[in-house]
C-alpha cells in the first residue's frame, strides 16, 4: 500500500509517493504550464504506483474546499492564465478511483510542519508563509482550522504610515493590506528589484515593521503556542530577529507568557522542513484520509528523494 501527495503550486507541482512500509518518498517536479499538460503529467506519475490508496493535494488558491459544493476542487478566479475554474481533483478521481483529499497549499505545509517540523507536539500553532503572497494556517490538534472558508491572513489591515512609505500597495483587491505591503510581490513593485537583491537595512526594517504588526494581530487573536515562518521572503538574512524585537516592542510587555520573556526566539521560529513541508503535508493528508489520525507521522527531513532535474 502507498500514499500519494501533490504540492500543486503556481510555478511547479511536486508529486510524491511513499509506500506505508517505508519512509523513502519518491518524487517528481513538474513545471506548472497549461492545466491539461500539468495535470496529465501528474496523473502519469501516479500510474507508476499500482498500490496507491489515496492522494492528498495541497493546491494554490483560491480553491473550493467544501466537499458538498459542486465546485469542490475547482480553482476560483485567478490571475494565472488558463487556470481560472479548473477542476484539479476530478482528473485524479476518474483516473484512480481512490479517495482524493484536498486542502490549500498553506494548510498542507502547516500540516507538514506539525507532523515532522517545528510544530511537532504543539496543540495550537500558526504557520505563516511570506513569499510571492502571504498566507497563514492555524493548526489545532494537527488539523487546519477552517470555517466558511480557509483563513485569509494575508489580507488583514496593518497601520500604514504614508509619509514613511508612500507605496500604494500591490494587492489588486485592497491595495495596502498586509500582503499588499509586505509580500515578495509588494517588495518587487515598491523597490523595482527582486526581493533577494534588496540589501539596504532600511528596506528590511520597514518589512519587519509590517510583518510584526500582522503577527502581533495574529498573536492577540489566536494565542498560538508558536508561529512558524516559511516562504522565500521570510528567509532573508537578519529579518527574523528584527521582526521578533519589533513584536516585543509593540506588545509593550502585555503578555506575561514564558515564551515572550525575555526573548521570543522560541515563539517566532523558522520553518524547519523548508521545501519539503508541502509534499510531506500532502502525503500526510492522504494517509489521514485512510488511517486513524492517532498514528504518528514517521518521516523526517531528508527522506524525500528529489529528482536531479525538473
Ligand atoms: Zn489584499
Amino acid at each position: 500500500l502507498a500514499f500519494g501527495g501533490i504540492e500543486a503550486g503556481g510555478t511547479k507541482w511536486v508529486c510524491g509517493v511513499v509506500p506505508d512500509d517505508s519512509t523513502n518518498i519518491r518524487s517528481e517536479v513538474i513545471s506548472t504550464t497549461t492545466p491539461d499538460e500539468t495535470i496529465s503529467r501528474a496523473v502519469d506519475f501516479f500510474r507508476s504506483e499500482p498500490r496507491l490508496e489515496a492522494i492528498g493535494i495541497g493546491a494554490f488558491g483560491p480553491i473550493t474546499l467544501d466537499r458538498s459544493s459542486p465546485y469542490w476542487g475547482h480553482i476560483g478566479r485567478t490571475p494565472k492564465p488558463g487556470w481560472s475554474h479548473v477542476d484539479v481533483v476530478g482528473p485524479f478521481s476518474s483516473a484512480f478511483d481512490i479517495p482524493i483529499a484536498l486542502d490549500t497549499d498553506v494548510n498542507v505545509a502547516g500540516i507538514g510542519e506539525g507532523s515532522a517540523g517545528a510544530g511537532v507536539g504543539l496543540r495550537l500553532f500558526s504557520y505563516v508563509t511570506v513569499g510571492t503572497g502571504i498566507g497563514s494556517a492555524a493548526i489545532l490538534g494537527g488539523t487546519p482550522i477552517c470555517g466558511s472558508k480557509h483563513p485569509e491572513f494575508g489580507h488583514i489591515r496593518v497601520p500604514h504610515d504614508w509619509e514613511v512609505d508612500p507605496f500604494k500597495g500591490s494587492c489588486p483587491f485592497h491595495g495596502d493590506c498586509l500582503e499588499g505591503l509586505a509580500s515578495g510581490r509588494a517588495l518587487e513593485q515598491r523597490w523595482g528589484v527582486n526581493s533577494s537583491d534588496l540589501k539596504d537595512p532600511g528596506v528590511w526594517e520597514l518589512e519587519a515593521e509590517y510583518l510584526a504588526q500582522g503577527l502581533l494581530n495574529l498573536t492577540l487573536i489566536l494565542s498560538p503556542e508558536r508561529i512558524i515562518l516559511g516562504g522565500g521572503v521570510s528567509s532573508a538574512p537578519n529579518l527574523l530577529p528584527l521582526v521578533r524585537s519589533r513584536i516585543q516592542g509593540l506588545l509593550g510587555g502585555y503578555l506575561e507568557l514564558p515564551q515572550f520573556a525575555p526573548a521570543i526566539g522560541e515563539y517566532l521560529v523558522d520553518a524547519t522542513l523548508g521545501a519539503e513541508a508541502g509534499l510531506l503535508g500532502a502525503i500526510e493528508l492522504a494517509r489521514r484520509f485512510v488511517c486513524s489520525e492517532a498514528q504518528t507521522f514517521k518521516y523526517e527531513q531528508g527522506d524525500i528523494s528529489w529528482p536531479r532535474s525538473q
